[in-house]
């Protein structure tokens, strides 16, 4: 049983091959600038990696050379595209139309050229990639697997804003939350690692990547998440404001005389700790500018950061009234533990105390808390693309149409 992962951006598209019997990656690559010049597709099979590099024009010639290189006799790992039985397709905006995995149907193609609006970045490759694969492998089953959809629980007081309600009506403006694929499964992987069934914990999952959202998960379920309409809310991120006053907007546009356009990429690309620190948007840089050249907007980035997500983390423990552990995921989740520490110095009120050698750690599953840390602080690394597999996978066993 192989189910194949496929996450489309807007000139590049990743994938990994699953063989669902063990959950084993059996290959994963990636294709660059499609559209570009230089497009490339890289695949990597252990020690054996592969190259192609021709002309990309499209997501359709992309999917073409995927299942080329997958069959490919020297570097493939699969005989023929027959034994390819699903595929899952990360999709970013699902809106409230979904709040769970779909397979993919004329009626779910409408719902997501409905919501393009709502994610006019993202939305558009995911269909294209949608499209691509329905084209070339028109008789193998299509998952849509949202990442909108774990935060649909999410009461109504915590995803209404303090806007007019007819504008929620006419323009679905509310808090739908991003990054849900990554929240699920670190919140299941922590109800393994705390060895109790996931409808009996509470726990703050921290997704701290170039992208970074929190979520506060109740039995299981999402009830509140940072990121909101768009992935612009919530903490400081790589290039994005996160939370500020509108007023901020309204002022800028005055100012600087700026269109819609010049706010948009002000807030989603040039802010976050790139424009705070005037370094980069990538934290190794400016961890290693605040360390190496003491550079003050550096550290000032990096104070920031740890003090809006100390913030969410707090306003989480008082809407779950206590958590059981708080998750450290994503890039600089994984890998960081001088922010994890930063993040978690001064929470004993919270019962979290993390063990400085413990925490020492990366890129691996491991409780880094004291061991009578009330709250238990964990370090799981994230895997999207399994729990899109397992959906997928799912989905084709069960021959249900939705979860
Ligand atoms: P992601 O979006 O999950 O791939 O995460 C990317 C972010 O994680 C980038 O800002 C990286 O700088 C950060 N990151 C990755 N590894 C480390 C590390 N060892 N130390 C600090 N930050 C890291």
């Amino acid at each position: 049983m192989k189910v194949l992962v496929i996450n489309c951006g807007s000139s590049s598209l990743k994938y990994q091959l699953f063989d669902m019997t063990n959950e084993h990656v059996l290959v994963k690559g990636l294709v660059e600038r499609i559209g570009l010049e230089g497009s490339i597709l890289s695949q990597k099979n252990g020690e054996d990696k592969y190259e192609i590099k021709v002309d990309i024009p499209d997501h359709t010639k992309a999917i073409s050379l995927v299942t080329a290189a997958l069959v490919d006799p020297q570097h493939g790992v699969i005989k023929s595209m027959d034994e390819i039985s699903a595929i899952g397709h990360r999709v970013v905006h699902g809106a409230e139309d979904f709040s769970g995995s779909v397979v993919i149907n004329p009626e779910v193609m409408k719902s997501l050229n409905e919501n393009i609006e709502l994610a006019p970045l993202h939305n558009p490759p995911n269909i294209m990639g949608i499209q691509a694969c329905q084209k070339i492998m028109p008789n193998v089953l299509q998952v849509g697997v949202f990442d909108t959809a774990f935060h649909q629980t999410m009461p109504p007081h915590a995803y209404h804003y303090g806007i007019p309600y007819e504008y929620y009506k006419k323009y679905k403006m509310r808090k739908y939350g991003f990054h849900g694929t990554s929240h699920q499964y670190v919140a299941e992987r922590a109800a393994a690692m705390l060895g109790k069934p996931i409808d009996q914990i509470k726990v703050i999952t921290c997704h701290l990547g170039n992208g970074a959202s929190l979520a506060a998960i109740k039995y299981g379920k999402s009830i509140d998440t940072s990121m909101g309409y768009t992935p612009l809310e919530g903490v400081m991120m790589g290039t994005r404001s996160g939370d500020l006053d509108p007023a901020v907007v309204c002022m800028l546009m005055k100012k600087e005389n700026w269109n819609i356009e010049q706010v948009d990429n002000f807030l989603n690309k040039q802010s976050g700790v790139l424009g705070v620190s005037g370094v980069s948007s990538d934290f190794r840089d400016i961890e290693n500018a605040a360390i190496e050249d003491s550079n003050v907007r550096a550290q000032l980035a990096l104070d920031r950061f740890a003090y809006v997500v100390k913030k969410y983390i707090g306003s989480y423990m008082a809407v779950l009234n206590g958590a059981d552990a708080v998750v450290f995921t994503a890039g600089l989740g994984e890998n960081s533990s001088s922010m994890r520490a930063k993040i978690c110095e001064d929470m004993e009120f919270f019962g979290i105390n993390i063990d400085k050698d413990k925490n020492f750690t990366r890129g691996v599953e491991v409780d880094v808390s004291t061991n009578d840390s009330k709250t238990r602080v964990l370090v799981i690394p994230t895997n999207e693309e399994l729990m899109i597999a397992r959906d997928t996978n799912k989905l084709m066993k069960t021959g249900k149409q939705s979860l």
